[in-house]
């Protein structure tokens, strides 16, 4: 997916495979007038045709600065001194402005979207993880450009993930995307405030995110946004950790892709120490503690151990009571433990599919479920092995 040692931005965006583009409200969105920037949307689409060999997640935000006209609240207002009612409120009628004119323009430059909106459990809970990234999966597939944004009308304060970096961070974990692509009003981190002070650097490059690092992120600005560089180096954090580099630049031109391959925009890269692949595993591996068990005959063993997805076939037992998602030991015929995975059905269900051929599950449980029991990237194998 990924070649080695690629370390400037621009080869990076080249040589991802899949990509995560996260767009800020202040450059969606018009904010004097509380309108879309359509122009600029139109050339970002043209962008993102251009790079139709990836695979392409936009994580949009928008929808609050859009709908808070249509309440009558003055656009000067700062984001975080309007009522979450208010917000919610202005969320549920922007949203609809903002994937309109993104289907305008994406529809424009010939490509097709879908809406998700996640809430921050979809992206941990393992079970709804499950869903959203197969829905990904098969939109992705079916060559759809996702655009995501958070569900603002549902969530309370405490369950918001507050701002859409920290939402384009999960999303790029549970994807196992190559690159987090952030488009800001700035063009990354910078070792002071640049517009406070004159001899504030320009930081291209960081490798660790350091309490240091961490510090010299200022709170966001006063007025639509609601991330500023803080939350942006927080997400980071999170994705590259997740094995995802992240870029951050300014999305302000027009062809803000482009810009970046063609003329090298300035931007922070901040570079991941894994695979993403790698990571998924260490995040599967972290959850021992498992909620059952399924034992498994010689030929599924001998499968799994090859590199593949564990089939309803092999299984000759199933003990202790779990949820689809939950993390499961899978274990030969003594009940040694030889791997851990997130199960595609609950324990019920698994106990009638049990030793069926993957045919036949539609017949014993009513519904055509997924094919495969535990899929081989939702296991890590104990002993090492080709998963
Ligand atoms: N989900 C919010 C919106 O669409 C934005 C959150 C953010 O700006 O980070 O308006």
């Amino acid at each position: 997916m990924m070649t080695k040692n690629t370390t400037s931005s621009n080869s990076l965006l080249k040589n991802s495979k899949r990509i995560i583009i996260k767009i800020g409200s202040a450059l969606v969105t018009d904010m004097e007038k509380g309108t879309v920037r359509s122009e600029w949307l139109q050339t970002l689409a043209g962008d993102i045709h251009s790079l139709r060999d990836k695979e392409i997640i936009v994580v949009s935000s928008g929808a609050i600065a859009l709908g808070r006209k249509s309440l009558g609240i003055d656009l000067l207002t700062p984001s975080k001194d309007l009522k979450i009612e208010q917000k919610q409120a202005a969320a549920s009628i922007g949203q609809i402005k903002l994937m309109n004119a993104f289907q305008t323009a994406f529809s424009k430059a010939g490509l097709e979207i879908s809406q998700i909106l996640l809430n921050p459990k979809d992206t941990e809970n393992r079970r709804t993880h499950l869903n959203a990234r197969a829905t990904l999966e098969t939109l992705l597939k079916n060559n759809f450009i996702p655009v995501i944004n958070e569900n603002d009308t549902t969530a309370t304060e405490e369950i918001r993930f507050g701002d859409n970096d920290k939402l384009a961070a999960r999303v790029a974990q549970m994807m196992e995307a190559d690159l987090l692509l952030i488009l800001s009003t700035t063009d990354g981190l910078y070792t002071d405030n640049p517009s406070l002070n004159p001899n504030a650097q320009h930081i291209s490059v960081i490798k660790n995110i350091t309490e240091d690092v961490l510090n010299i992120a200022g709170e966001a600005p006063n007025g639509v946004s609601t991330g500023g560089m803080k939350s942006k180096i927080e997400a980071s954090q999170i994705a590259v950790n997740a094995g995802t580099h992240v870029i951050i630049t300014s999305g302000k031109p027009h062809n803000p892709l482009q810009e970046m391959l063609n003329r090298s925009q300035r931007s922070t890269l901040l570079l991941a120490t894994d695979t993403p692949h790698n990571a998924r595993k260490r995040w599967i591996a972290a959850h021992l503690q498992h909620k059952g068990a399924i034992q498994i005959d010689e030929g599924a063993l001998k499968a799994l151990k090859s590199g593949k997805s564990l089939l309803p076939i092999g299984v000759i037992g199933v003990t202790g009571v779990f949820e689809r998602g939950d993390a499961i030991a899978i274990q030969d015929s003594h009940g040694k433990t030889f791997a851990i995975g997130l199960c595609g059905y609950h324990s019920e269900d698994t106990k009638k599919i049990k030793g069926k051929q993957s045919s036949e599950i539609e017949a014993v449980l009513g519904h055509a479920g997924r094919g495969v029991l535990v899929h081989r990237n939702d296991m890590v194998l104990m002993e090492g092995g080709k998963v």
